[in-house]
């Protein structure tokens, strides 16, 4: 069967599964010898060399949903984006890369690249031409990811990849917040997708894992410096993440309407003064995100007003759990402020719009009127003296 011409939830629960032929169980058996027969050298089998049956089989199902050619499974979403990025860059290379990138990817680059006698550029803007602008001689790589964290900024992956293929560059995304179920990068001319797998491919906030989709071709190199450094996942955890993509299709789609119904509630609510939601055509994205997403994600921003204390709005939750991580079937919040943006110096946080009312929520599955009523009381409980005397 051809699967590519399948569609995602059939994709999602059956492409690469392996058959029980002892048992003809309904599910892929899991094996977990690190050990296997010596046949020759090409075809030994060895878990760091991305070749265990479990490891296969959730690179056929991984590859399938991005539509492309192969995937790789890694032990963190960061052991995916560093392999790659380092597969891809060697000393006296630049790489440009947008400048609202997840809080890890950014440390990454700023805390290791200078030692690698690797150069980067961070673009401000979202626009190719900020990207064009950007680019030297030297330049090997351009990195984006869309929606961005945590203002879900749209860029235009198809520009993005034209803009590589004329500079003869590699275009890497980090498809993290879209999951495959909403956006298929390769689809639009981007080389390289990575996913943190701990977020919308695990989907219930118990595992740590990452994936790297592209061409056969774009992925030898990451397959070699892969297997030198090591950051394979273990064939347990494969195979739980195996079971979780087999619902991702139907759980990101509930994220989806979560999204958009919470994401109107709150635009119409007195107490917000702004939210930040690629479906919502007020977002200065929406007409890309039409364009290049099949759903707009079950993540959205919003800026509390003067009259509610952040602080007691996070803390008078009563369902909603304030939470570091995102993309799990519960659903989520924080401030990036006070978190995820936490070391980013006040100044660069504002220059970003991230201002201490800003709230990321990431929705679950729960029901929609449950999720607004825990936010409407917390939202009365946060009022601050101030307001409530004034009124
Ligand atoms: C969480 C996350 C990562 C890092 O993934 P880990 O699995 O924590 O290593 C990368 N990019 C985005 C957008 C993320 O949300």
């Amino acid at each position: 069967m051809k699967h590519d011409k399948l569609g995602l939830n059939t994709i999602c629960t059956h492409t690469g599964e392996l058959e029980d032929a002892t048992f003809k169980g309904a599910v892929s058996p899991l094996y977990m010898s690190t050990s296997y027969a010596f046949e020759n050298v090409d075809t030994k089998r060895y878990p760091r060399y991305f070749n265990t049956p479990n490891q296969e089989a959730l690179s056929r199902k991984i590859a399938a949903l991005e539509k492309t050619e192969t995937a790789l499974i890694f032990g963190s979403g960061m052991a995916a984006i560093s392999t790659a990025l380092l597969a891809y860059l060697k000393s006296g290379d630049h790489v440009v890369l947008q400048q609202m990138l997840y809080g890890g990817t950014y440390n990454f680059v700023t805390e290791q690249f200078q030692r690698y006698g690797i150069s980067y550029t961070f673009v401000k803007g979202s626009e190719a031409d900020d990207f064009e602008a950007a680019i030297t001689p030297d330049t090997k790589v351009i990195y984006i990811e869309t929606p961005s964290n945590p203002l879900l900024t749209i860029t235009d992956m198809a520009a993005i990849g034209a803009l590589a293929k004329k500079h003869d560059l590699v275009s890497m995304i980090d498809n993290t917040f879209a999951s495959p179920v909403n956006q298929n990068p390769i689809e639009f001319g981007i080389d390289i997708v990575l996913h943190s797998a701990t977020k919308y491919m695990g989907g219930h906030s118990d595992i740590l894992a990452g994936a790297v989709a592209c061409s056969e071709e774009l992925m030898k190199p990451i397959y070699l410096t892969g297997r030198n450094l090591g950051g394979n996942l273990s064939d347990y955890t494969v195979w739980l993440l195996e079971r979780s993509l087999k619902t991702m299709g139907i759980r990101v789609k509930a994220q989806n309407e979560n999204a958009m119904k919470m994401a109107e509630y709150l635009d119409r609510h007195n107490s917000v003064s702004t939210v930040y939601y690629p479906g919502l055509s007020s977002h200065p994205g929406h007409q890309l995100a039409k364009k290049q997403m099949k759903g707009y994600g079950g993540m959205l921003s919003f800026d509390l007003d003067e009259s509610c204390d952040p602080e007691k709005f996070r803390d008078s939750l009563k369902l909603i759990k304030p939470s570091m991580s995102l993309a799990g079937i519960e659903s989520t919040l924080l401030s990036p402020a006070k978190t995820s943006h936490a070391l980013l110096p006040q100044e660069e946080r504002v220059n970003q719009g991230i201002s201490s009312r800003l709230i990321r929520f990431s929705l679950g599955i729960e029901d929609i009127e449950d999720l607004k009523a825990d936010i409407e009381q917390a939202i009365k409980a946060s009022k601050t003296e101030m307001a409530v005397n004034s009124k």
